[in-house]
């Protein structure tokens, strides 16, 4: 497939990386992202791939180079926060990220069919979904209709954290995030294949609302997140 950011359309930053491994798939499309977080928390966003002409030049075919596992919260957009346009990011969205049977087969989909070779889950600050599980943890009062289960489907999240002994509910979201991750790789043999062979890899990254930063929380393999150096996700200038 194409270097990400390429596919018919306008490049994205080039990003010197150290280490061998900062060649691979994965870890371009990884600094690609990043690298667009940097572009839009410091507001000067380029909104590459967005015109016309990219627009026909991609309606034939697509070569996204990331998928993106987010939460649905409206502030959570995943081709502003990055920075990119069309044809560049399968995105999935549910209330809490959670990754049910049409989840999975969606990133099975992109990691297969579309040979994408970044998966990200995408948690925020302030969750809602996860507030609702943790306020139907301590209550025992069970949710209406079909929002159970995305509470029910957040909760082994919640015990978890009480298992560890953390409570803040940002760090409640960390660990639902790499639940997440964890949960995708252990349902999807596919996945968890194309990561051993190295073709894909995934990220769980945390969205600051106020602030618009991404933050990894966790990866496999482990040194793909702290490859992105300088980290345009702590450092805004960097970008
Ligand atoms: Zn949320």
């Amino acid at each position: 497939m194409s270097r990400p950011g390429t596919p018919g359309g306008q490049p994205g930053p080039q990003r010197t990386t150290d280490g061998a491994s900062a060649t691979s798939e994965p870890a371009r499309a990884y600094a690609e992202l990043t690298a667009g977080n940097g572009r839009f928390v410091s507001g000067a966003p380029r909104h590459p791939n967005q015109d016309a002409g990219h627009r026909a030049a991609v309606a034939d075919g697509q070569h996204p180079f990331a998928v993106i596992v987010g939460c649905s919260d409206s502030r959570l957009a995943a081709e502003i926060i990055f920075d990119r346009g069309l044809g560049d990011l399968f995105v999935v969205r549910t209330a809490g990220h959670t990754a049910g049977p049409e989840v999975l087969g969606s990133v099975e989909y992109a990691v297969t069919v579309l040979g994408t070779p970044l998966v990200v889950v995408l948690g925020h600050d302030s969750c809602g979904a996860v507030q609702a599980a943790r306020e139907s943890a301590e209550t025992g009062a069970q949710p209406s209709g079909h929002l159970r289960a995305v509470v029910d489907a957040v909760l082994p999240s919640l015990r978890r954290a009480e298992a560890e002994g953390v409570d803040d509910i940002d760090g409640i979201v960390d660990i639902h995030i790499a639940q997440t991750v964890e949960t995708l790789l252990g349902q999807s043999p596919v996945l968890a294949e194309a990561v051993a062979q190295g073709r894909c890899a995934v990220v769980g990254v945390s969205y600051r609302l106020a602030a618009g930063v991404v933050r990894p929380v966790t990866a496999v393999p482990s040194g793909l997140a702290s490859l992105d150096v300088p980290n345009a996700a702590t450092d805004p200038a960097a970008a």
